[in-house]
């Protein structure tokens, strides 16, 4: 020590506390993982140290460090401000102690400051009594993953090539170190360890871990990979944030917080191109996107090499995630937390996506589109991976191929009515497509000729096209969704005209994720998907509910299947009843204008509305009115919205006109149409599918013309005159 300096000439000690709450894994931690770490300035004036004195000078505090010694780690590193920075690691007997660290920071040789962070009062046995392959077993008993990186050889040979040494290994080499696990009162006590640094493959995880070289217990373990939320300009959805990973080489393109993981990763175009196709595509080789502050600006990525499509597919990603755990619980695309790893740029000007059953991979695009990271892709391919966790290996060919690309595309509107409602959710690729050109339009297939109509215009049945048109065909099954979804009334491919009532987007996507994962299996044509939709229907609604109404009329509006019925739609209760215990049910409306007595029990039933016309009149009877209830059946299946109803209007002598005795044309009509009849002062009323009156006109005789002003759809007309009724469904055409 320099006398002349002596350690009267230290002058400042600053204590910084910084706390460290290191991620918990399990329970073996407590919550006090607390380091102090202290910065220890001198005067320069008055105190000269070289490196080596001021080592000698930590070591004399206190007579705290018995057997400490410090040991060089790296190379000093100089700032811009001329300040030398070098790192030591301190040793209790010459093994390492962990975390027990001091930085000097000098300028001219001169050490003005040290960082230190030194394990104090340190006194262990310090020879183990288990081996360092024993302690490996039990570090990997505790980890428990089902593949790690160094089991896969081309894994291992990825990382010699990275790090250019042909000894590198991620199998974990282990080292003996004394590790200080402070108690609940933050007191140091030191163990004797052994610590790994275990990369499992699968599920993807970095952990490293101590094993207590005494006894073999787990004395602590932490996640190497730590997250953080990230912000970046993606590619098609503006700024968006996101998670990553914090890693020893910067932020990455990886997720932890979502199952085991989604990782974004970049081929660099090391796939062969082979025409349009693209093979050989080396997975192994494929590269972290590595940011320094995890702002992903677009001045970084925004290049030709359209590095924002990674920024956008990792962000796409982790919202289809969370489209399917927010709405079914669904843990990634297994329901098992399975990593998803989606790779870029396979192949230079490659026009495709796909999911291999393991995977996603994603084009950059060339002429027809720009890169594939948008979330409709992204969504469609999970879609794949959804269905192929759920029924196993499988052909996609034929119209099991169409069913499966059409669940697909539904998941793909589903998630973009999710993230963006704004957008036009029914067309898939839209965002990617140069030249205003789309793949898909669900609302209106025709327009990229494709079918709206099981077998109709534009369906594909060559093998060779397609394998069946399976892009093509699945357009039937999307369009089905979409008027499920929104509603809609035309003539299809057949000449048949329909209506369907919308249930909305959240309620249709319920039944097609109940089908996919409840009834669906391999070689599942339209015809048996439907049969699905309609158990699922079954399940979930009364069968008067408008929901289930709704998905027959679409499958019908598809080509598949007839619509309810006029007869299963509308019910006219007009006979006098007497001791009867009877039900009246339909999906759109039940009236009635009769007498009932001495009933014991009656039931109207109906999908929307019930009417009681003048006439009806019930007495002593008990009767029940009730209006289906669409997802929230009570435990007797209907929602009841009158107990009990009774009415003392005298009866009216009525008796149904027959069909001979009015005709109705034409029908379906634009609004315009005539009733042709011989009978005298008769009423007209128009009653739209709400059960609303949108028409009424008294005292006609013989043939009248009726202009309606009114939207497409199925309506009522009921002529009366003095003794008698007639009811026709009115269906109104674009
Ligand atoms: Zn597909």
């Amino acid at each position: 020590m320099n006398k002349k300096n002596g350690v009267l000439g230290f002058v400042a000690l600053l204590l910084f506390h910084q706390l460290i709450f290191a991620q918990s894994i399990g329970n073996i931690l407590s919550s006090n993982q607390a380091n102090n770490t202290s910065l220890i300035r001198f005067d320069n004036k008055t105190t000269v140290f070289s490196e080596q004195q001021a080592i000698a000078y930590l070591k004399s505090l206190s007579g705290s460090y018995k057997r400490t010694s410090f040991e060089n780690m790296e190379p000093a590193t100089m700032d811009q401000y001329g300040i030398y920075h070098k790192k030591y690691q301190q040793q209790y007997k010459n093994i390492p102690v962990e975390n027990g660290v001091i930085i000097l920071h000098s300028k001219n040789s001169i050490v003005n400051s040290v960082t230190c962070n030194l394990k104090k009062n340190i006194n262990i046995n310090i020879y183990p009594s288990i081996s360092k392959a024993e302690a490996l077993t039990f570090a990997l008993d505790y980890v428990g993953s089902s593949e790690y990186m160094w089991e896969d050889q081309a894994e291992e040979q990825l990382l010699k090539k990275i790090k250019k040494d042909l000894s590198a290994s991620y199998f974990p080499e282990g080292k003996l170190c004394i590790y200080d696990k402070k108690n609940k009162y933050n007191l140091s006590k030191y163990y004797l360890s052994y610590k790994f640094d275990i990369y499992s493959k699968n599920p993807t995880q970095r952990q490293v871990i101590y094993v207590n070289a005494m006894d073999g217990s787990i004395i602590y373990c932490y996640d190497k990979f730590t997250d953080a939320s990230a912000v970046g300009e993606t590619r098609y959805s503006g700024t968006k944030t996101f998670e990553t990973l914090h890693s020893l080489e910067g932020y990455l393109l990886r997720d932890n917080t979502r199952g085991n993981g989604i990782i974004t990763k970049n081929l660099n175009f090391l796939g062969e191109e082979f025409g349009a196709y693209c093979t050989n595509i080396p997975y192994a080789s494929a590269v972290d996107y590595v940011d320094d502050d995890n702002n992903w600006s677009a001045q970084e990525y925004d290049n030709f090499l359209k590095d924002n499509a990674a920024i956008e597919a990792h962000w796409a990603t982790q919202v289809t995630y969370d489209y399917f755990n927010e709405n079914f619980n669904r843990n990634s695309f297994d329901n098992q937390s399975a990593p998803i790893w989606v790779y870029l740029n396979p192949c230079e000007n490659y026009e495709n996506a796909f999911w291999d059953g393991i995977r996603i991979t994603i084009g950059g695009g060339y002429l027809i589109h720009d890169n594939f990271a948008c979330v409709d892709v992204i969504a469609h391919e999970l879609g794949h991976a959804i269905t192929g966790a759920e029924i196993g290996d499988h052909d996609v060919i034929y119209e099991p191929g169409a069913v499966e690309e059409g669940i697909s595309d539904i998941w793909a509107s589903c998630v973009e009515h999710y993230v963006n409602p704004n957008r036009n959710i029914w067309q898939i690729m839209d965002q990617i497509s140069l030249n205003s050109y789309c793949e898909r339009d669900l609302q209106n297939p025709k327009q990229k000729g494709m079918p709206d109509t099981y077998m109709g215009q534009y369906w594909i049945n060559e093998l060779s096209n397609d394998n069946g048109g399976i892009h093509t065909n699945c357009t039937v099954l999307g369009h089905w969704f979409y008027l499920l979804s929104e509603g809609g009334t035309g003539v299809n491919d057949n000449g048949d005209f329909y209506h369907v009532e919308g249930i909305g987007i959240e309620e249709a996507s319920k039944i097609i994720y109940s089908t996919v994962t409840n009834y669906m299996t391999p070689n599942t044509g339209f015809e048996a998907f439907k049969q699905f939709t309609m158990q699922v229907a079954n399940n979930m609604y009364c069968e008067y509910c408008v929901a289930y109404t709704s998905i027959l009329n679409a499958w019908h509006a598809v080509g598949l299947g007839e619509p309810v019925s006029y007869y299963e739609s509308y019910l006219m209760v007009d006979q006098n009843l007497s001791n009867i215990e009877n039900i009246f049910a339909a999906s759109n409306i039940v009236e009635a204008n009769s007498h009932i007595y001495n009933g014991s029990g009656i039931d109207f039933v109906s999908g929307k509305n019930i009417i009681f016309s003048p006439g009806f009149h019930a007495e002593d009877c008990f009767l029940k009115a009730s209006i289906c209830a669409c997802g929230e059946i009570d435990n007797t299946g209907y929602k009841s919205i009158q107990e009990s109803y009774s009415e003392t209007e005298d009866i009216q002598n009525v008796s149904p006109l027959k069909e001979k005795d009015v005709a109705i044309f034409p029908n379906p009509s634009r609004g315009t149409f005539s009733i042709q009849t011989p009978i005298e002062q008769y009423s007209v009323k128009i009653i739209n599918s709400r059960g609303q009156e949108i028409y009424s006109n008294n005292d006609n005789n013989q043939n009248i013309t009726i202009e309606l002003n009114t939207e497409p759809g199925i309506y009522f007309i009921k002529i009366t005159n003095a003794n008698s009724q007639y009811i026709k469904k009115l269906i109104i055409s674009k």
